[in-house]
Parts: structure tokens; sequence; C-alpha cells
């Protein structure tokens, strides 16, 4: 039987360090210096250069050129996805050890490239450098944990024995997957979908977001780099609205494997539930989806530790996660307090360019995002009162302010609609129990917290709080691969729980096999 390793995290980069700060500076130097490449695409192992370039910019310095990525036509789209189901037929036939080694000689060459990914985040999508090196951190720990959950399922599975029979279950791959990443987990969560698809057996297609291509091309020539066969990952950079649709209906397409907004993943489904002409199976689709999470501040709650669990989770990394706290449900008896120290909090809040870390928060992705933020606080304006932020900070670059809303109705749209951006609702609840019905009256059912020092109030967020990750008297955000297995329900998604025991069941399927002796 194969040995499994014991399976540890990452430890995040304390910059603190000096050495670890020098080395972070010497990266985002060295990382400058290739600013402005261009990045093919890579079909069955050959690499294409196409005329149409995605832009990748730098979101502090729009003028900044990250990378030009090509940009796969409908007709690239379809060829990769044929070589992808050429190289099916051999890869299927590697053991499940054997792909797994390809994934431990992934982790190894990105731990050696750890300064230099993170430095690429800062650039690409304006990550703060401990925000960057979480991503990193958490994409070596997709890649080390899925090829020991690889090796698990190698192991012989238990079915109940029979006399005059011999049984086994044993699980194969399900064929080529379209794997269909957001930009604000570039690294982590582009790394584990890819990761856990190729490692059970099926070759994939993968679309990287248009705000984060960079970065996935330079995964792509890692695995390559690791030895990895051609076509077993192909890479088509392209815009979603052009070649998504084309993707997810092609008949040789088993699965999809989408992280993003609720909108697409749901058009995604849609699509994949026709089956096409030639098509012989159910495609499966795992999608992961938009959150509007909720902290619950209870009258009992520690008052400093919650304002700073909420702070945190709501304008970490600009309020770009989906785990971000867009609501602050505060118990009335402590609600003037809460609002008056989270006030000051956010006053304290340094927001500038990420290159230089003493700036908490970064830009938001885009300009498009920029625009849409700011009508939702536009809205705010009419459905509470600002009491910190509300504006663009600077005039270059995707700045906002960190902005709290408080006074907000539960059913005001920015208590409802996820903004995916620097902007906190503080909603006053009557008790506890009002508090608990207002945070489960949204679509969504991603992350949520309880700040309480009640074990009666834990005991009944344990069993009504309807999120998938739940957590008590700590952050929203910072689910630990292995540690937190992570997913939502409703409005959320599939719950897949990337980084759990689940997950890679998701790409694989079991064939029982029966002999009579
Ligand atoms: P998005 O706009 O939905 O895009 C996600 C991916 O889908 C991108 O690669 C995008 O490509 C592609 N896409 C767009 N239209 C498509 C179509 N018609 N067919 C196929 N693919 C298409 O989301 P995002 O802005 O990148 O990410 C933010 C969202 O992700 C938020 O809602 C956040 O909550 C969610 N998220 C969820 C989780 C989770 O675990 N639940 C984790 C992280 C993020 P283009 O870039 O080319 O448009």
């Amino acid at each position: 039987m194969v040995e499994i390793p014991p399976f540890r995290n990452e430890v995040v980069k304390d910059f603190r360090d000096p050495a670890d700060a020098a080395a972070m500076r010497s990266a985002l130097d060295h990382v400058k210096g290739e600013l402005g490449k261009h990045y093919p695409l890579v079909i069955d192992g050959r690499k294409f250069e196409t005329e149409r370039k995605i832009r990748s910019v730098n979101p502090a310095d729009p003028d900044e050129v990250v990378g030009f990525t090509s940009a796969a036509s409908k007709e690239q789209a379809g060829e990769a996805i044929e070589a992808a189901a050429r190289a099916f037929r051999s890869w299927r036939q590697r053991t499940l050890p054997e792909r797994a080694a390809y994934l431990f000689k992934a982790a190894e060459l990105l731990r050696a490239r750890r300064f230099e990914y993170d430095a690429l985040l800062v650039y690409e999508v304006g990550k703060s450098w401990p925000e960057a090196d979480g991503d990193v951190a958490e994409a070596i720990d997709f890649l080390e944990f899925y090829a020991r959950e690889a090796l698990r399922y190698a192991q012989t599975q238990p079915v109940v024995p029979i006399a005059g029979e011999r049984n086994e279950l044993v699980y194969i791959p399900l064929g080529v997957g379209a794997v269909i990443p957001p930009w604000n987990f570039a690294a982590a969560i582009t790394i584990g979908m890819t990761a856990a698809a190729i490692v059970s057996g099926n070759t994939v297609v993968l679309k990287p977001s248009s705000d984060a291509a960079v970065i996935a091309a330079w995964f792509v020539d890692l695995l390559h780099e690791a030895g990895l066969p051609p076509g077993v990952v192909n890479f088509i950079p392209g815009s979603g609205s052009e070649i998504g649709d084309v993707i997810v209906t092609h008949p040789e397409i088993r699965f999809i494997s989408f992280t993003g907004s609720k909108e697409v993943g749901l058009r995604i489904n849609e699509l994949a539930a026709r089956p096409q002409p030639g098509q012989k199976w159910i495609k499966r689709v795992v999608a992961e989806m938009g959150g509007k999470d909720s902290i619950i501040v209870a009258a009992d709650a520690d008052l400093d530790a919650a304002v700073e669990g909420v702070a945190l989770s709501a304008f970490g990394f600009q309020g770009q996660k989906c785990s971000a706290c867009s609501r602050a449900i505060v118990d009335q008896g402590i609600y003037d307090e809460f609002v008056e120290k989270l006030g000051k909090r956010v006053a304290s809040i340094t927001v500038g360019d990420p290159r230089d870390p003493k700036n908490f928060m970064g830009p938001v992705v885009n300009e498009a995002a920029l625009k849409s933020i700011a009508r939702y606080i536009e809205r705010g304006r009419e459905e509470g009162r600002v009491i910190a932020g509300g504006k663009r900070s600077g005039d270059r670059g995707y700045f906002l302010e960190p902005t709290v809303i408080v006074d907000v109705d539960p059913k005001a749209t920015i208590a409802q609609e996820e903004i995916f951006g620097p902007v906190l609702a503080v909603i006053k609840a009557k008790d506890f129990e009002d508090a608990l019905a207002i945070a489960n009256n949204t679509e969504f059912g991603l992350t949520g917290s309880l700040y309480t020092s009640d074990d009666a109030k834990i005991a009944r967020a344990r069993d009504d709080f309807f999120v998938g990750n739940l957590y008590f008297n700590r952050k929203s955000t910072g689910a630990m691969v292995g540690v937190h297995p992570f997913g939502g329900f409703n409005m959320s998604g599939t719950d897949s729980k990337a980084g759990g025991r689940d997950y890679l069941l998701l790409f694989m399927q079991a064939k029982t096999i029966s002999r009579k002796v």
C-alpha cells in the first residue's frame, strides 16, 4: 500500500521578518523586469501566438501592462478540447500515485518561486504582500493536499465481502473538463481546480479569468516544467462572454469546474444541462459562486475582538473575497458603541499602491469593478448613513476608500446583493434571534461568523446559521486547505468543499467490478 505523508499547511510569511521582506522587495524588482511579456495559448503542448491579445494591467497603475496573453478563438477553443480528448486516452491509464507525483513536483517548483508568484499577484490583481502570499501558500496547499487525496483514493475501497464473488470498487476519471476560475484567488483557485481535475485522471482546458491570465500562464508553464504530458492541460485564455458558451456546450466536455459569480455560474449550469448532438453523458457542473456574508455581533460579545474581526473580514483584499463580510448584524444593546469603535478602526486603514507594504488596502481589480462598487455606494447613501469612506482614493489606479454604511434595512439592496468591494452594511438587530433571521435572509449561504460569549447562542447558530463555512469569535475569511473545507449553500454554489476529503469525488466516478470465483 502507498504510504501517505502527513499534510501540513504552508506557513504564511510574516513580512516583519527582514529576510522575507528583503526577498519580497527583490522579487518585486525582478518581476517588474518581466512585465509586458507575451504569453501564448498552449494546445497539446504546443504554443500559439494569436493576433488578438488580452491586456492585463496593474490596477494600481493601469498604464503599466503586466502582460499580453493570446486570446483563443472559438475554433481554437474547440481544437483545445479535441487535444484534451486525445490526451485523455493515455492520461486516464496512469495510476493515481503516478499522477500525484506531478502535483508534488509542481508544489516543489511553486515553493521555490513563491516570492515571484507573490510579486506577480501584487502587480496583476492588486494584492497586498500578506494577501498575495496567502494566495500562493494556499495554491501550494491544494497541490499537496489533492496529491495526498489521490493516494487515498488509490487504496483498496471497502465493499462488503460475499461468498462466491470477488468484488472491488475503483475510482475512474470522468473525461475532458473545462476549468474556469475567477481572478480573486488567481493562484489558489486556478491551481486548486486544475490540480484536482488532472490528478483524478481527467484532462482539461483551462480558461483563466481575463483579469488574471498572466499568472495562469505562468502556472501552465510550471506544470510542463514539472513534466506534465502535452494535452493534459490546455491553456485557452479568452473573454468568457465570447468563448465561454462554446466551451460549456461542446459535446466532448464531460464536466465544468467553475468558480465565479452567481450570474455566470447559473448560465453555465443551464447550458450544460442541455445535451448536444453527439454527447453521451450528463455534464457535471461544480459551481462555486458568490456570497453576501454576515458577521453577527451579539450583546455579550467581546466588542474589540468583533470590531477587529469585522474590519479585517470586510476590507482585507478590498472586500473582494467571496468570504468577505459585507453585513455586520449588531444587537441593538451594543450597536452605538460598536459603530463608534468600528468607525475609528476603519479610519486607521491605509489605502494605496500594494507594492508598498504599509498599505493595508490596494486597488479594486478593474475600472468596471470601480464603477459598479461606486454605484452601490451611491445607492447606500439612500439606504443608510455613510460613517466612513464613500469616495475614490487618488486619481490614478482603481482605489476606493473602505466604506461603512450604518442603519441599513435588512432588505435594502446593499444588504442583499453581492457588491464585491470594500463596502460594509451595518444592520441593527432587536436581539440574537432577530440577528440570526437577518443573517439567513439572503439567497446566498457561503460564510458567516458569530461573536458571542454565550454557549447557548453558539449551539443555536451551529444548527440554524445556514452557511457552508461557519465561524465563532473569529473573522469570516481565511479558510485553510484541509482545515476548513470550503464551499457554500443556496445561490453560493454546489458546496463542493474545496480543500476537503469529498472534493476529488467530484472529478471521478466509481466503477464496481465483480468476479465469480
Ligand atoms: P465572473 O465574472 O463570474 O468570472 C469567473 C470566470 O468565468 C472568469 O474566468 C470569466 O472569464 C468566466 N466567464 C465569464 N462569462 C462566462 C461565460 N458566459 N461562460 C463561461 N465562462 C465565463 O467572476 P469574477 O469576477 O472572476 O469573480 C468574482 C466572483 O467569484 C464573486 O461573485 C465571488 O463571490 C466569486 N467567488 C466565489 C468563490 C467560492 O468559493 N464560492 C471563490 C472566489 C470567488 P472572463 O474573465 O473572461 O470574463
